[in-house]
């Protein structure tokens, strides 16, 4: 079986990679390293059944040949984080609209079978929790370039679909919920890395608002066990499933376990909404899966409390401190 993973050096993407591969996949990886990185899939480089194009998945001719090499094509790249979204709004609606257009249209002259990463984005605002795949979205106005990232992810589902209905091409949507783990990084807005770095570093913790605001974290490993599985159903052809944690936490409590388990001295700044990208920032105040069309498919049942979660990536970063090079 070859895999092609596309973004497969970024942070998902280099552990699906590596999950595959200890299965006896064959990984094909393509990566514009615009947000991912080389060092997260330097110790897959030597391994007999890996390799790796850096590039991007605009390149047609490149992408029809890695696409006619797999068998299964996992679509991962985007312009990801809310930084970025708001930073390069231009950037995000070409990459994760057009990106995925070249994918699936290449991936329907082949017929082979892809399964696309969406995001939890996509509910936007709903205070409706826990959000059910088939639930109404309810995004912000133009104007606010965080919903750029949640149309662009819906387009990319609209367009998946329309595929799988008019062409019956075997695709499967995963709607990711705050996906983490060690090696994520926080240069692009996510939170925990950026907590547990200022929380090593000394610095203030910066809590957003007034840290009420809610998300559920789920280990990398175990998105990765769904995304591996979902794949191998064929009762999730054509649909669309949650992705995520149970365990539903303020950012207030996330900093202060920081704190605790990293043993910092660091005080939690709060720092108004308004203050943190521009005046047309806006955050979400509840994010909860409802995950039960991923245990009827799969049996998915994340088990990996945020206390565990927290200290891998603690130890990481700390050996990442100690050792900058490695
Ligand atoms: N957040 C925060 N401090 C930071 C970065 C993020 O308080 O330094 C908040 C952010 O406003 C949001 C939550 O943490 O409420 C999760 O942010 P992240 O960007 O990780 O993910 P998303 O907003 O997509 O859930």
């Amino acid at each position: 079986m070859r895999a092609l993973v596309t973004g497969g050096a970024g942070f998902i993407g280099s552990y699906l990679a590596e999950a595959l591969l200890q299965k006896g996949w064959n990984v094909s990886v393509i990566d514009d390293l615009s947000t991912g990185s080389i060092k997260n899939i330097d110790r897959l480089k030597s391994h007999p059944n890996f390799d790796y194009t850096i590039d991007t998945i605009m390149n047609i001719p490149l992408m029809a040949e890695l696409i006619d090499r797999a068998d299964y094509i996992y679509h991962l790249a985007a312009t990801v984080g809310v930084r970025l979204i708001v930073e390069s709004p231009v950037r995000t609606i070409e990459t994760n609209i057009k990106g995925t257009e070249i994918v699936l249209e290449l991936v329907a002259k082949k017929n082979k079978k892809i399964l696309i990463t969406s995001s939890s984005e996509v509910y936007g605002k709903s205070n409706n929790v826990p959000f059910k795949e088939d639930d109404d979205l309810v995004l912000g106005p133009t104007i606010r370039a965080r919903w750029s990232y949640a149309c662009s992810k819906a387009i990319d589902e609209f367009l998946a679909l329309a595929y799988y209905r008019e062409k019956k091409l075997p695709v499967i949507i995963c709607r990711l919920f705050n996906t983490v783990g060690p090696r994520q990084i926080g240069a692009y807005g996510m939170v925990i890395p950026r907590l547990v770095s200022q929380a090593l570093c000394g610095t203030p913790l910066t809590v957003y608002g007034d840290g009420r605001q809610t998300r559920t974290f789920t280990d990398v490993c175990e998105v990765v066990w769904a995304l591996r599985h979902l794949m191998q159903e064929p009762a999730a052809i054509g649909e669309v499933v949650n992705i995520g944690g149970m365990e539903e936490i303020s950012i207030l409590a996330i900093a202060q376990k920081i704190k605790e388990l990293t043993g910092s001295s660091s005080e939690i700044q709060f720092i108004p909404i308004d203050e943190v990208y521009d005046k047309n920032f806006e955050d979400m105040g509840r994010r909860v899966p409802d995950i039960e069309k991923a245990r009827r498919l799969i049996g998915f049942n994340p088990h990996t409390g945020i206390d565990d979660i927290l200290r891998k990536i603690i130890a990481h970063m700390k050996a990442e401190c100690a050792n900058p090079s490695a």
